[in-house]
């Protein structure tokens, strides 16, 4: 038994607190002082907080960005145009390299759990038997979720549902589906029965890609929620993306409230895509296209941030970092409240782990997994505005990954030189 010192948590009892890790999992949390044993590390009142969790990715399309040519519209559309383009000359090697590279990065940001969708609009399903094989190579570090992503539809593509069906018997954790893609709306939502069918004879969860496009008309999402609550599935379901209710009306919406806080159903917003995805078609005023972030949690409902991409045609940039995703989407959701900059902070921790279905597999309590990270951060709040990397990274009781503090060394008028690392000066006094 050793333990982890001096640890400051999320939340209005902060501590600091001194706790027990035994076997991998955590113990006793003790108030900073009384706890007894060897030391494991002491985070000298730092922000110790449950691993960052990433809700939505695509690691079979990561690393591709420029390949085998730029998406020049920018378009959710021309990047699914350039994506079928470099799907032909996908390898496993070739996905298990990129998928690999971005998980590494993902644990050196403290995340620990991924849920990564994958292409399965492809015969020979090459990116999803490398996925799987990733899957197993990652799991003493990460837990990684595969969903079947059928990026070219269910109905409107040759075998699609086969294709589906297919990955759920080679054992993906979820479905996927892409009806506001599919040719009509009448397929569209036979996409979804389709996806809640075979969810529903595998015991599997499901996160479609649902509304994602700046077209009001596109009211996919009150469909998979009514699927989810009829059928059971209720918080087992996710809608990802729902960038379409950026557009929706006041009354619409209202409803929509409703619809979606009685099918227990998680929503994904993934901030740093959509903002640049959606609105390629308007004329100014532009719209952002983002699910209604703001008014859905207000409404009971649970909602996360995922980064979608990393360097890919749909998004050129990013790092794999939550926290980068967290600081875009309090801008773009608008969650500038004390207490929403929290939740913003929730979105990539507790609030993730609802999406992925953690349970007790996942938070600081006594008899769960000690996975943690430690943040040189006062606050989540702290942890977000100065985007802090975590010094260090503990998957079930093993340090993964350790980042220095490096201050910056500034020279400046009238001043001794001094270390800047943009705390407050006030509150360093
Ligand atoms: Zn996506």
């Amino acid at each position: 038994m050793t333990l982890l010192r001096n640890a400051r948590l999320p939340g209005p009892d902060g501590g600091p607190f001194d706790i027990e890790i035994d076997g991998g999992r955590f113990g006793r949390i003790l108030p900073a002082g009384q706890g007894i044993g060897p030391t494991f590390l002491d985070a000298a009142g730092a922000l110790v907080s449950p691993p960052f969790v990433e809700p939505h990715v695509h690691l079979d399309t990561t690393l591709t960005a420029g390949e085998p040519r730029w998406n020049a519209s920018g378009s959710l559309w021309e990047g699914i145009a350039v994506w079928s383009e470099r799907k032909e000359t996908l390898t496993r090697d070739d996905v298990i390299d990129r998928a690999s590279e971005v998980l590494r990065w993902y644990a050196a940001n403290g995340v620990l759990h991924v849920r990564s969708h994958v292409d399965v609009t492809d015969p020979g399903l090459v990116a999803l038997d490398a996925m799987l094989e990733v899957r197993e190579r990652v799991r003493d570090v990460i837990g990684l979720q595969l969903v079947a992503f059928p990026q070219e539809g269910i109905v409107s593509y040759e075998n699609g549902a086969e294709l589906l069906e297919e990955a759920a018997r080679r054992g993906v954790d979820a479905v996927g589906a892409i009806p506001h893609f599919e040719d009509t709306r009448e397929d569209g939502v036979r996409s979804l029965e389709i996806a809640f069918d075979v969810a529903r004879r595998y015991g599997l969860r499901l996160d479609a890609h649902c509304d994602e496009i700046d077209d009001e008309q596109s009211r996919f999402v009150e469909v998979l929620a009514t699927l989810a609550r009829r059928g059971g599935l209720r918080e087992r379901a996710t809608a990802s993306h729902t960038t379409a209710m950026g557009s929706y009306n006041g009354a619409y919406s209202y409803k929509l409230q409703r619809i979606l806080a009685r099918s227990g159903v998680n929503l994904v917003c993934n901030p740093m895509a959509n903002l640049c995805l959606q609105g390629r078609f308007d004329a100014y005023p532009r719209r952002r296209g983002l699910t209604q972030v703001k008014e859905m949690l207000g409404a009971g409902v649970n909602v996360a941030f995922g980064h979608d991409d990393v360097m890919d045609p749909w998004f050129p940039l990013g790092t794999a970092s939550p926290l980068q995703v967290a600081l875009v989407g309090i801008a773009a959701a608008q969650l500038t409240g004390a207490a929403e900059i929290d939740e913003a902070f929730a979105m990539i921790t507790s609030r993730a782990a609802r999406v992925l279905g953690l349970g007790d597999g996942y938070g600081i309590e006594e008899g769960r997994p000690a996975s943690f990270v430690v943040l040189p951060a006062a606050s989540p709040y702290d942890a977000v505005r100065r985007q802090t990397r975590p010094s260090h990274v503990v998957s079930r009781g093993r340090l993964v990954a350790e980042t220095p503090a490096a201050p910056t060394r500034l020279t400046w008028p009238g001043r001794d030189p001094e270390d800047v690392d943009f705390t407050r000066a006030r509150d360093r006094a």
